[in-house]
């Protein structure tokens, strides 16, 4: 009996101090009232280690978004510490406690702090009201530190989600349910999620045995759910044979509608096991937009996250430039949306267009760096184009060495395992040595003048190699004048434009204008000369020297896509 007994309590013990209770992080999540305002109750429970103070990691500043704390009402410690301390400017909470407390347990309240009707911009901040709630984990948990810490950033995580009513759909980046159990899972991996629950409408589609979940809310004007759902297993589907990787047990895209009154926009985020998307609930929102988006940040779960760039920027002419080229060919080649062939022409000829026009076509690679890269536009689109071109001319390349036995696909499978095997990071010297395999001649040239040195591409004399057809000249947009630093004063009209053939003169004061970058729509402008304003009107448009592919018989068999 006496062994007995010694067994169970060694048993308890062991159970007891199981390493997992100890490295994980408990939170409980209700939802509750605050001020009269709809809000989120979050408990958090875990065991700090033996020192006085506990850093509780949660940004006040992140993701383009400032004043984060604003959003967190009534902190208070329930058990086990004295008290919290805000540090704003660090991003974070310091708790101060004894040394010997064996468990602290904090709550908090969350409150959004937008107010009208719900933009993009706003899109990015926590919603939470009467119908749903959409947050981001960096904005719903508290990270203690110290946590993350004693296990080398590979902590778990229980989540409980109380009093939630019966028809409130709850779902995240790790699944769903009442408890949840995640990890181990790295401060990274956990504080890039997001989370939401309420009147969503949520689809499960399986493939190959992995479930890819679909949620959305509100009334679409332009399309059904069951065409998003369609379009998204199919690019998931087709990506992951084409990157032959169906490893992904789970994966969530979700899809809020924002308000906008003109144009319509496409807002993204590439997260752990998911992607969120808030897209302009309106009658411009255009279909095809959806399955660009949603093919390209799908790539980047390979070219991105498996493949990694070795200098961020510097080889975004890959990162984003063949992801866009996989975007158009994984599109055509798979007909999602019914968009084939002739849709990666015309995304082709759309891009060497906004190339060709773009003010800084021959800047250097090295100009493409992160300052310009985000507060530039033009810089910003750069490596998508020219990137975009390059891999178009390697497929080509390699396919015609080949006699169609090889593709630039091979190539980029082959970087993917590399990258795989060895935690290899792209950069070039590595991307030059490894292309040679599916090349004879030297690319290296090309690709330094290109490229690094930025040199315009000669598309005739690259169509014209492969026995491509094209038209050698195209129509593309043009202001046709040049405002001054004011931004009203009319410094330079080029005479053989439209502005100019409208009336428009250097020296004109502009104070009304209305334009879209789009040649096809009439840009009106109301000018002030010598005290008396001046109505004009032209379509913003000129021709250009950029060739443009045909979709001729002979190109659809040349492309043989
Ligand atoms: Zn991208």
């Amino acid at each position: 009996m006496k062994h007995i007994i010694i067994l169970l309590s060694t048993l308890l013990l062991f159970f007891s101090c199981k390493p997992e209770e100890k490295d994980t992080l408990a939170y409980t999540i209700r939802m509750s009232e605050y001020n009269d305002k709809p809000s989120l109750e979050v408990t958090l429970s875990f065991i700090p280690s033996d020192s006085s103070a506990t850093v509780l990691l949660f940004q006040d500043k992140g993701w383009g978004q400032e004043n984060l704390h604003n959003l967190v009402h009534n902190l208070h410690i329930v058990e086990g510490a004295e008290q919290i301390v805000q540090k704003k400017e660090n991003d974070h909470y310091v708790i101060e406690h004894s040394p010997d407390s064996e468990r602290i347990v904090l709550s908090y309240t969350l409150v959004q702090d937008t107010e009208g009707e719900l933009d993009t911009e706003k899109s990015i901040r926590p919603i939470i009201n009467g119908d749903y709630f959409h947050i981001y984990s960096h904005n719903l948990f508290m990270l203690p530190k110290s946590v993350i810490d004693r296990t080398e950033d590979d902590f778990n995580v229980s989540i409980q989600w109380q009093e939630f009513p019966q028809n409130y759909t709850l779902q995240n980046s790790f699944g769903h349910g009442p408890v949840q159990s995640i990890g181990p899972v790295s401060e990274s991996e956990f504080h890039s999620a997001v989370f939401i629950g309420g009147d969503f409408r949520v689809y499960e589609n399986e493939i190959e045995g992995n479930s890819v979940v679909f949620a959305t809310r509100g009334d679409w004007k332009v399309f059904e759910d069951s065409t998003i759902v369609s379009v998204l297993k199919n690019t998931i589907e087709t990506q992951r044979d084409f990157w032959q990787d169906h490893s992904q047990e789970y994966f969530l895209v979700t899809m809020i509608p924002t308000v906008q009154k003109q144009g319509y926009s496409l807002h993204g985020t590439g997260l752990t096991n998911s992607f969120s998307t808030s897209v302009s609930n309106n009658e411009f929102v255009e279909t095809d937009g959806l399955v660009y988006l949603f093919n390209h940040e799908l790539q980047h779960n390979w070219t991105g996250k498996v493949i990694k760039n070795a200098n961020e920027e510097e080889q975004y002419w890959f990162s984003e430039g063949f992801t866009e080229y996989y975007t158009f060919k994984n599109i055509a080649v798979n007909s999602i949306y019914k968009l084939d062939v002739n849709n990666f022409i015309k995304n082709m000829n759309g891009h060497a267009k906004s190339l060709f026009t773009s003010p800084v076509v021959a800047a250097p690679n090295s100009e493409i760096n992160y300052d310009n890269f985000w507060s530039s536009y033009d810089y910003g689109k750069l490596p998508y184009f020219r990137g975009a071109v390059f891999a178009f001319y390697l497929d080509m390349k390699i396919r015609e060495e080949s006699d169609g036995q090889k593709s630039l696909d091979d190539l980029m499978l082959r970087i993917k395992e590399d990258a795989l095997a060895s935690d290899m990071k792209l950069d070039h010297s590595y991307f030059l040595a490894v292309i040679k395999e599916y090349l004879s001649s030297d690319i290296s040239s090309f690709f330094k003048t290109h490229i690094i040195d930025g040199v315009p591409f000669d598309l005739a004399a690259i169509y014209s190699e492969f026995g491509l057809e094209f038209d050698p000249a195209t129509e593309v947009f043009d202001l046709g004048f040049t405002l001054g630093e004011d931004g009203r004063s009319v410094v330079e009209v080029d005479e053989r434009s439209n502005a100019y053939e409208a009336g428009l003169r250097r020296g004109d004061s502009l104070i009304n204008y209305s334009y879209q970058r789009d040649y096809t729509i009439e840009a009106e402008f109301t000018v002030v000369r010598n005290n008396s304003k001046i109505d004009l009107s032209y379509y913003p448009v000129k021709n250009a020297e950029i060739p443009q592919l045909t979709f001729s018989e002979k190109n659809l068999r040349v492309l043989n896509l």
